[in-house]
């Protein structure tokens, strides 16, 4: 679990800021849900028979005994949540999430116990062109954020559930006349849950799943229809794709649309943006049948790509000012300033220290213009104006005239 700390934060809120933008721009409606939830709503909805569930989860019992979990992931509290407050029946809605989740994994580059994710859930809405607005919303901010072209999609269609029931049995069919080659966990999960086994990383069980009958073979017409309608949107829209029969996605609420945006820039830890349609889950949890897509990137990961070529970042102040003998007129000035020029960063020296001192702390501070108040300037009221970014002159401006120069030069 990783300190953000402030040297970082600044690409951070960049990018947030930058996400945030363009979910508005769809018109998308933020949620906040709490970190914790009962563990049973985690059981219900990812599947007892997942890696999240079986191996990742934070989970304690609290002071009643109830068995509660930090949230691995924000779907199910989401869905949750729109249940619980009457969001979802008979309604269109589209909503997204900021925050952290938590699981026990190996920590590595890329992979995290707290890690942050940005999360968008849709619902009330059955057709293949909300899978296309999701897919075109993410691509669209991969523009925004200069990573474009580090990005690729991967797209595939698990069927509806009748679909996948009969594939199933071929899978288990399959995978039973090749049992000695599977690995432990495969075998397990044969009779729990062996879709899953597809998204083994195991190498001998990677080998047997080479020649395992595909997915795409048992689509039946509905779920093909809207797959192949999904394809020409995305056709139509310019976004480019490749067909991965594998992509199966870790969560068993998955149905008929999956993607991943994927990079090859990061290692192993390859997919920074992953999601799909689930029409099954809010019912799942006890709602009505509604459908539902959505999907979840990982901040960090995005951040490491982002730092592969970093984005100009503002420093933390426009103004820094310098007053040795004058500390209290200097925040007085400091105040002014801010009323009179909103939206400029204005930094005031504190702790005292001498000339030489504190403009060292100017110059480090980042920011464009130092201003000087001694004796002098407090005298005939006025402030001298240092630029520390090479441009400019260094000038004494009367007070009354100072909001007006300092905005000239700081849009110069
Ligand atoms: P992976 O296959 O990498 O374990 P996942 O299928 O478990 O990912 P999801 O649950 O779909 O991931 O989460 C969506 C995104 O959240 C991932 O694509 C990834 O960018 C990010 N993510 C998931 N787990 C972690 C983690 N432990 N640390 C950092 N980011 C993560
Ligand atoms: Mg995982």
């Amino acid at each position: 679990m990783n300190d953000i700390l402030p040297d970082q934060t600044p690409l951070w809120q960049w990018l947030e800021g930058h996400v945030r933008t363009v979910l508005d721009s769809y018109g998308y409606r933020e949620i906040r849900m709490p970190l914790v939830e009962a563990t049973e709503l985690f059981k219900r909805s990812i599947g007892e028979v997942t890696d999240i569930v079986e191996k990742e989860m934070y989970t304690f019992d609290d002071r009643n005994g109830d068995s509660l979990t930090l949230r691995p992931e924000g779907t199910a509290s989401c869905v949750r949540a729109g249940e619980q407050h009457g969001l979802l029946y008979n309604q269109v809605q589209r909503l997204w999430y900021a925050g952290p989740m938590f699981r026990h994994e190996r920590p590595q580059a890329g992979r995290y116990r707290q890690f942050h994710q940005i999360g968008v859930e849709t619902f009330g809405m059955a057709g293949p062109d909300i899978d296309a607005e999701v897919i075109l919303m993410t691509a669209r901010l991969w523009q925004a954020l200069g990573l474009a072209d580090k990005v690729s999609l991967e797209l595939n269609s698990l069927g509806d559930s009748d679909d996948r029931r009969r594939y199933r049995e071929a899978l288990v069919a399959y995978l039973e006349s090749h049992r000695d080659a599977l690995d432990e966990d495969s075998i397990r999960r044969l009779e729990k849950n062996p879709l899953r086994i597809l998204d083994s990383k195991d190498p001998g069980t990677r080998e047997v799943l080479a020649g395992a009958p595909s997915l795409s073979e048992y689509l039946g017409d509905e779920s093909r229809t809207h797959f192949q309608q999904l394809c020409t949107m995305l056709d139509d829209a310019g976004v480019a794709y490749t067909l991965n029969p594998a992509l199966v996605r870790g969560l068993d609420y998955y149905g008929k649309t999956v993607f991943e945006w994927v990079t090859d820039a990061l290692g192993a830890q390859g997919t920074v943006c992953a999601g799909g349609r689930y029409d099954g889950l809010v019912e799942q949890l006890g709602g009505r049948a509604t459908p539902a897509v959505g999907f979840a990137m990982g901040i960090e990961r995005l951040v490491l790509l982002l730092e592969q070529a970093p984005p100009e970042l503002p420093s933390a102040a426009d103004i820094y000012i310098v007053a040795p003998e004058q500390a209290g007129a200097a925040l007085v000035l400091a105040e002014s300033l801010r009323d009179s020029l909103p939206g400029v960063r204005v930094q005031c020296h504190c702790g005292g220290g001498s000339f030489k001192s504190q403009m060292k702390k100017a110059d480090k501070s980042g920011a464009r213009l130092a201003l000087l108040l001694g004796s002098e300037e407090l005298a005939e009221n006025s402030v001298t104006v240092k630029p520390l970014r090479g441009e400019g002159e260094q000038q004494r401006i009367a007070r009354d005239e100072l909001p007006a120069a300092l905005q000239s030069r700081l849009q110069g």
